[in-house]
């Protein structure tokens, strides 16, 4: 757990900032990072204890690096040490790595000596009796990579095939004149700025990022691309690693995310580090990973949420690649068919580069997208009769299809009629969604229903009558993916089906597996959730049907609509790919609804300028800014409680009407000058910066939509304000204020800067 503040230690020898040490902390020894050395203490010089050791098998982390870290920690109002502690590979900040009987080994030495046999070097002079506890040591170095998970083995750094010289690599097709143009504005830019690629599905946007990455290379630059979900876009990722592999070399490409080894992540980042990988493809941790050249920064599918993080430091990747990049000075191009109406209004207000891409690169037309108004229908089993006829059609023409249902499981809710009992969850404000169960009941039996919470996981038998009045008749109520491949297989039993959600895809590999059959035509409909609508290209797949999206239509979340357009532009952009007419029909009861009618005319343009509109007028972001307080307690009271004195205490500052009152707060931090941050660390040293409290609103707490979830309470208050830098000021005072109310000590509570969800 990384600890608020800064730590001071004394070191025997030189220290540099962004060099790891061990120090002792309490009766543990954690791994620390130097940040900065003063000549005084803030604790008393003989309660300084002694740095342990000094590490130096990596060089000192550089100083942009440290730069980015402190801009990150006091923008996100979370301590130093845990924006920098975790943004290392798992090994570097392990003291056991390097402490005991491997004394002078650590995981990086072990890497290199596996490097180095690997590449069957021998090498000589290993240091003192290092010999045979190398070899164990190489062994665990082994087995961690063997730990990787054998479906994405293809992608890791260390196992990427040997290089294709043999046409593997793909071709490169001539230049569209919108990418040429792309391509042209992108080579005349020097030093910072930011870029809005605007192209549509398939207008081949990665062309452009990869004649970009290019001459980035060719001149002896670095480059980070960055991906939402590096396990879902296996295509992208293949065609990326073997088109830049042909100009950076099979070890010029590290690939970073999530789902590596941890000495998988230990070698591609050292590689990174070391200026030996010239590109590195990552999701959002990659954007933490110190690049000595760095040239260029490029994010694909800006829009896209899985660049925030939520939980811990709730980053926005995007926009610390934004930072990054100004702070090196370099271009940082973000790409999309369906920007973030953030990046939008900076674009179309000049601050971003906008260029676009209107047309799609290859022959194939966008799909016509055609409203079905579900009103005037009878639908069966909430499928509407023409989308079951266009499914017909496909299936006699050999070409695919896809059902799109953002809704796994069978049914969201199993109900009784005679009663009225819905099955709720015992320990969350929320329903239980009922589930097919994947295997047979005891004995062979038949295939059991399950209850599962999607909130908290708890699951349970479905019951054999109602619990509350003995009917034995309950009935499933709405439909999930589950039984809507249930009916489809019923209605089509000549059709091959395929589900893919998070259910089906539970398995390491079985994602790939199934997406792998419907790349070799080996289903007819596909059904599936938002999983299916990033990156592929169906190349058989000419209809699409979406069943459920009014559901997003009218969410208490602002920025639901921005969300549904983004994610039914992308799920239309599967069809299509390969040239013959193809077709979208959204099932709708809200058809002259200005989101679908902007939709239908594939006009992004159109729908970012109404949806713009309707934020400026409510005054939401991108014409505010935005940070939220949560707390949970075991009493939604509690939540509360905390909360309205959070805003008492605000009031009162905006009520002295000064800067005093604001400046006499605590900085947590301000007083202490650290020399080291084991796990550590609030920003250093920060001025005590008086809010404009006339600026900030603060709304009223309210308990969240689904309040309880695992017997835990939660509630929220917003804080809003029409200036980052005054926006930013409170914060400061008031995140140092939070710890020390009556009420925090009953509470968890955290704060999000830039929430994504509200
Ligand atoms: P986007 O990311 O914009 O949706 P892609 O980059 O995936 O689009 O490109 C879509 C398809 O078009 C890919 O199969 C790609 O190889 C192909 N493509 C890209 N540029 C060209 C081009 N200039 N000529 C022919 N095909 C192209
Ligand atoms: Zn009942
Ligand atoms: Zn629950």
């Amino acid at each position: 757990m990384p600890l608020p503040g800064l730590f001071d230690y004394r070191a025997g020898g030189e220290v540099r900032p962004g060099q790891r040490v061990i120090v002792p902390f309490g009766r543990r020894e954690l791994v620390g990072v130097v940040v900065e050395r003063p000549s005084m203490p803030a604790i008393a010089e003989e309660q300084v204890r002694d740095v342990a050791q000094v590490l130096d098998d990596v060089p000192p982390l550089p100083e942009d690096w440290l730069r980015l870290a402190a801009f990150a920690a006091d923008y996100y109002q979370r301590p130093l040490g845990e924006v920098m502690l975790p943004a290392l590979p798992g090994p570097l900040r392990r003291p056991a790595a390097y402490r005991g009987k491997r004394a002078g080994g650590g995981p990086v030495a072990r890497l290199d000596a596996r490097a180095a046999r690997a590449a069957g070097g021998k090498r000589k002079g290993r240091p003192g009796k290092a010999g045979a506890s190398g070899d164990g040591d190489v062994v665990a170095g082994d087995r961690a990579a063997a730990g990787a998970p054998g479906g994405a083995a293809g992608m890791t750094a260390t196992a990427g095939p040997a290089v294709p010289g043999d046409g593997l690599v793909p071709a490169r097709p001539a230049l569209s004149a919108a990418q040429q143009a792309a391509v042209d504005a992108l080579a005349a830019l020097q030093g910072f700025r930011p870029v809005l690629l605007h192209g549509v599905t398939g207008s081949g946007k990665t062309e452009v990022y990869l004649h970009a990455a290019e001459r980035v290379l060719a001149a002896g630059r670095q480059v980070m691309l960055l991906v939402p979900e590096i396990n879902l876009t296996p295509q992208l990722e293949g065609v990326l690693r073997r088109r830049l592999e042909a100009v950076a070399g099979v070890r010029g490409v590290a690939v970073l995310h999530s789902g590596l080894a941890d000495g998988e992540r230990l070698e591609a980042w050292l590689r990174a580090v070391r200026g030996e990988a010239r590109v590195l493809i990552g999701t959002r941790l990659a954007l933490f990973t110190p690049l000595p050249e760095l040239g260029l920064i490029v994010v694909d599918e800006e829009h896209d949420p899985s660049y925030k993080q939520q939980e811990g430091l709730r980053y926005s990747a995007r926009d610390l690649a934004i930072w990054r990049a100004r702070d090196r000075g370099v271009p940082v191009v973000l790409g999309s068919a369906t920007p973030s109406l953030e990046s939008w209004h900076h674009a179309t207000a000049g601050r971003y580069l906008l260029l676009s891409l209107p047309e799609r690169a290859q022959a194939g037309q966008l799909p016509a997208i055609r409203l079905l108004d579900t009103r005037p229908l009878r639908l069966e089993q909430g499928l509407a009769p023409p989308l079951l006829a266009a499914v017909e059609a496909r299936l006699q023409r050999g070409e695919q299809s896809l059902i799109f249902l953002n809704r796994r499981g069978y049914a969201p809710v199993l109900h009784c009629d005679a009663c009225g009992w819905v099955s709720g969850c015992r320990r969350c404000s929320a329903y239980m969604v009922l589930h097919r169960a994947v295997r047979p009941g005891l004995a062979g039996g038949p295939y059991r229903h399950e209850l599962r919470c999607h909130h908290c996981g708890w699951q349970e038998r479905v019951p054999a009558a109602c619990p509350d009045c003995g009917n034995q008749d309950l009935q499933p109520m709405g439909r999930g993916t589950q039984r809507l491949e249930e009916y489809l297989a019923q209605r089509f039993p000549q059709a091959r089906i395929a589900r893919i959600d998070a259910d089906s895809t539970r398995l390491k590999g079985s994602a790939q597996k199934l997406f792998a059959q419907v790349h070799a035509g080996e289903v007819d409909i596909l059904v599936g959730t938002q999983m299916v609508a990033k990156g592929h290209d169906f190349q058989n797949l000419t209809f699409v049907g979406v069943l459920n999206a009014d559901a997003m239509l009218f969410s208490h979340d602002f920025r639901a609509p921005e969300r549904l357009f983004a994610q039914l532009m992308q799920v239309a952009g599967r069809a299509g790919r390969s040239g013959s007419a193809s077709e979208v029909f959204v099932q709708t009861g809200y058809p002259e609804q200005p989101l679908y009618q902007a939709l239908v005319r594939h006009d992004y343009v159109g729908f970012a300028r109404y949806a713009l509109d309707e934020r400026a007028a409510a005054g939401l972001p991108p014409f505010a800014y935005q940070a939220l307080l949560t707390a949970e307690a075991g009493e939604l009271a509690q939540a509360l409680g905390f909360l309205a004195q959070a805003r008492e205490a605000a009031e009162a500052w905006a009520a002295a009407g000064d800067a005093a009152a604001v400046a006499a707060q605590p900085e947590a931090g301000s007083t202490r000058r650290a020399a080291v941050a084991p796990m550590v660390s609030a920003g250093a040293a920060q001025p005590a910066i008086a809010a404009d409290m006339s600026r900030i609103t603060l709304y009223d707490p309210v308990p969240l939509r689904v309040v309880r979830v695992a017997n835990v309470e939660r509630a929220q208050l917003l804080a809003e304000s029409d200036s980052r830098p005054a926006l930013q000021a409170f914060l400061r005072s008031w995140t140092a204020l939070l710890p020390t109310l009556p009420g925090a000590s009953r509470v968890r509570w955290q704060l999000e800067v830039d929430p994504l969800e509200i």
